[in-house]
């Protein structure tokens, strides 16, 4: 089950190092602080869900009450989001500076989510700014069973419970809430820190859950490494009916370019479809290779009738691939250009 640690080349280093970070734990420091640019909790690895949760709690709401908050037009009336119910709504306010908007920090890390039918999420999802309506604020925490509630409960449950653990990362003040705000948003502009990148292709968040200024790198990353191939894993039987089989590593080979073997989840995915597939939600069916990985092992023709004819969604994604790679050499030929005149 265990990653073997004889190979030693970069890729399988940054899985180990990955492994190790889920099961000790993440790096708070990266954790978006601006409610509007998070991912879901449930888009992190589960082995990561409480220490994350626990960072957000001891941060506290993220409230920016220096922010110059805009005008929005109400009618004839323009009003802005006002500071003051930072103070009424202390433990769990929020305000996005990105989306303009305020959000609930209990309910973000503990409301469960019910996709977008549901209409009640907008304290969790798009953010609320109806700012004539300043009653909602009361509405949303309702009474003492509401789903508010319920969700704040399980945050001072968690925190009770991690009293009693032992503090995990120590150099974490907790005053630098808006030092790590700033590192964050000039995270989303410049790049993310491509190493801390999952490698494990079963550990990896959607690429649409990352922010939209960081997709691009992020996919130069992965296709730079290439698709997750650890070759010398050992690969554990399946049974089926009265076989047992198990994933051949010739396979790599016969796919090069896309195929992704996840130790974690001992199936297979594709890289490209990763990267460029729109999501189309879980009753697409076909989705396979991106969310739930491929497992059946008795049907090996399914990798070739994934990768499908000219124009399947497989190879539209791998033409995105392509020209996303190219673009990137282009810009890098004008960089090196333009040193080159400025050098010489
Ligand atoms: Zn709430
Ligand atoms: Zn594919």
């Amino acid at each position: 089950m265990e990653n073997p640690e004889q190979n030693s080349d970069a890729t399988e280093e940054l899985a180990q190092s990955y492994s190790k970070r889920a099961r000790v734990g993440v790096n708070v420091a990266v954790l978006p602080a601006d409610p509007g640019l998070r991912i879901r909790i449930s888009d992190y690895h589960p082995n990561e869900r409480d220490q994350i949760r626990r960072a957000y709690l001891q941060k506290g709401p993220h409230q920016p009450k220096d922010h110059i908050f805009p005008l929005k037009q109400f009618g004839k009336i323009s009003r802005r989001f006002n500071p003051d119910w930072f103070e009424e709504h202390a433990g769990w306010l929020e305000y996005s500076v990105e989306k303009d908007a305020v959000f609930c920090l209990y309910c973000y890390l503990f409301k469960p989510y019910v996709g977008a039918q549901g209409g009640g999420d907008s304290f969790v999802i798009e953010g609320f700014k109806n700012w004539k309506k300043k009653e909602k604020l009361q509405k949303h925490v309702g009474g003492h069973y509401s789903v508010h509630n319920q969700a704040r409960q399980k945050c001072e449950d968690l925190m009770k419970q991690s009293n009693f653990e032992v503090v995990e990362n120590p150099e974490q003040s907790s005053d630098a809430t808006e030092e790590l705000a700033q590192s964050y948003s000039k995270r989303a502009r410049v790049g993310v820190n491509v190493v801390d990148l999952p490698v494990d292709p079963g550990l990896r968040i959607r690429i649409s859950d990352y922010h939209p200024n960081a997709r691009d790198q992020i996919r130069r990353a992965y296709l730079q490494k290439g698709p997750y191939q650890p070759k010398d894993h050992i690969f554990p039987q399946k049974q089926f009916g009265k076989v047992s089989r198990r994933f051949n590593p010739a396979w790599f080979e016969e796919h090069a370019g896309w195929l992704e073997y996840s130790i974690e989840k001992e199936a297979v995915f594709c890289l490209y479809c990763y990267l460029f597939k729109p999501y189309v939600g879980a009753q697409g069916g076909g989705d396979s290779f991106i969310i739930e990985g491929f497992k059946n092992w008795k049907k090996k023709e399914k990798l070739e009738k994934h990768v499908g004819g000219h124009n399947s969604a497989h190879n539209q994604a791998r033409q995105k691939c392509e020209d996303l790679m190219k673009q990137s050499q282009n810009i890098q030929t004008m960089i090196n250009k333009q040193s080159d005149y400025t050098t010489g």
